[in-house]
């Protein structure tokens, strides 16, 4: 069952792995076939650069296994509350990149991004409260927070990012990275980060970049 959908998934875990974006098995991927609703998901504990095809789990939407015998991840009640939530979602990643996690320590609602990309929101990216890995808080939590975007930090612990295709999600998980990562070195250079809402999500580049870094 959903054979691309597996090989898909290790094919971007090999990716984001040697991009730095986990570390040995942390965070997880899944596929959603949006015929059948049933989920391809990565295995619990399974080790990026030696996971195979094989090893990827289907659930149904709610979670139950359908095919596989590993454990499926953790948080497959995160990403199976994403796709009953969202319709227009067939992709979820979520992994623990360092600059999304220093950033989220802040104890600040947003992470600041300096261009509007459609990969993510317009604007800044939310952040959800801190909640326990694996835990139905965090899957709530996660859900929320999330609402119509297509990536948001997940406090303490990483980043979800999301789209209807997983070139969608991979680049909201890049992007998402990438603006924690200036906001950091912004901060560290001394410059006051602003932190604008939707409203004022509509600056774009630039301005963006000078309001933040307050240069
Ligand atoms: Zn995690």
């Amino acid at each position: 069952m959903l054979e691309r959908q597996k090989e898909i998934i290790v094919e971007v875990g090999k990716y984001l792995f040697e991009r730095g974006f986990t570390q040995l098995s942390g965070g997880n991927i899944s596929l959603r076939d949006p015929e059948t609703d049933l989920v391809a998901i990565k295995p619990s504990g399974a080790a990026y650069g030696l996971m195979k095809p094989e090893d990827i789990i289907v659930v149904d939407i709610d979670g139950n296994v359908m095919e596989g015998t590993l454990k499926p991840s953790i948080e497959t009640g995160m990403h199976t509350g994403v796709y009953r939530n969202r319709p227009d979602i067939n992709a979820v990643i979520h992994c623990h990149t360092p600059f999304v996690i220093a950033w989220s320590l802040k104890n600040e609602p947003y992470i600041p991004t300096v261009t509007v990309s459609q990969y993510v929101t317009n604007g800044a990216i939310k952040v959800a409260p801190l909640e326990g890995a694996g835990s139905q808080g965090l899957a709530k939590a996660a859900v929320d927070t999330l609402g119509a975007d297509y990536a948001i930090g997940l406090k303490g612990h990483g980043l979800l990012a999301c789209g209807p295709d997983m070139k969608w999600a991979l680049e909201a998980a890049l992007v998402t990275e990438d603006a924690a990562m200036i906001a950091c070195i912004c901060k560290a250079m001394g410059g006051e980060t602003a932190f604008f809402d939707k409203e004022l999500g509509e600056m774009e580049g630039f301005d963006a970049l000078i309001r933040i870094a307050d240069l």
